[in-house]
């Protein structure tokens, strides 16, 4: 065989130069799907994010394939996926957010959440995005709306829940659920600011100054005598046994809104509403 004495080296660099591109090719492709640190959440969010408000951060997904329902019976909501393992740290971080309510989410609220004439005006309150740990350990970005005065006290209790793990089965606007409490209620919805009136009565609750939160309403429904709202939580009225997702004095949830400075429903004498936080 006759040698090539002069071309072998400069194949081999051409073979190099080839190699590190494709490795490079390879190493943006990833970087882009994975979420590599340099550019995050953008390209994360650009891939799972569904109607991001302006200077909102998105983080939706793909249509829940399975169509199960899990021990509550209620079934996950298409469009819900979210994603599998927790985000590193510092990103989870940079998505918990507070700000002023975005051009879009006004729209979704005025007449649903937020009717004409409401006492409360929008600039008391705040859209928050919250990162938050799926009953089916998927990580998800929630939206809440609030009063401006406790937006720091979820947003810290809220990341303590994300860094504990706490399972909550979805953090929504009311207006997804046309700003039915009832149908919120049903969905297992977490959620805080609608300008309604408390239950069976006439007076503004806390929830229509954005001043109390529900969570996992299902698991933890509102109990005045034989009645209980949501319906379908009746079975979890009696306070008496165990099940997942319940929330007592000891639940770290409970125990960190209580150190925020909330009450709790579950502690009230005429009434229980157990999932219902307020300050
Ligand atoms: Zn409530």
């Amino acid at each position: 065989m006759e040698p090539i004495p002069y071309r072998r080296p400069w194949l081999s660099v051409i073979s190099l130069l080839s190699a590190a591109a494709f490795a490079f090719a390879v190493c943006s492709a990833v970087s882009c799907s994975r979420g590599g640190r340099t550019a995050p959440m953008a390209a994360d969010a650009a891939e799972v994010a569904g109607d991001v408000p302006d200077g909102g951060l998105g983080l939706e997904a793909a249509p829940a394939a399975d169509g199960s329902r899990d021990e509550a019976g209620v079934a996950p909501r298409d469009g819900e996926k979210g994603i599998a393992g927790d985000l590193p740290s510092e990103e989870a971080e940079a998505m918990f957010v507070s700000m002023d309510i975005p051009a879009e989410v006004r729209a979704r609220m005025m007449g649903v959440s937020y009717p004409e004439g409401a006492a409360v005006p929008l600039e008391d309150l705040r859209y928050l995005r919250l990162p938050y740990i799926g009953f089916d350990g998927r990580t998800r970005v929630g939206e809440m709306v609030c009063n401006k005065v406790i937006a720091e006290d979820l947003l810290s209790i809220f990341r303590s829940l994300y860094e504990a793990r706490y399972p909550v089965r979805s953090i929504r606007l009311v207006d997804d659920f046309g700003g039915s409490d009832e149908e919120s209620m049903a969905a297992d919805n977490t959620s805080c600011f609608n300008y309604r009136a408390v239950s069976g009565g006439r007076k503004l609750s806390k929830h229509a100054y954005g001043l109390a939160v529900d969570v996992n309403p299902l698991e933890n429904p509102y109990v005045r005598g034989t009645s209980v709202k949501p319906a379908a939580g009746a079975h979890f009225a009696d306070r008496s046994r165990a099940f997942p997702h319940k929330i007592d004095s000891s639940d770290l949830c409970c125990r960190l809104f209580r150190e925020h400075g909330f009450s709790w429903g579950g502690n009230w004498r005429s009434l229980k509403d157990y999932q219902h936080f307020e300050k």
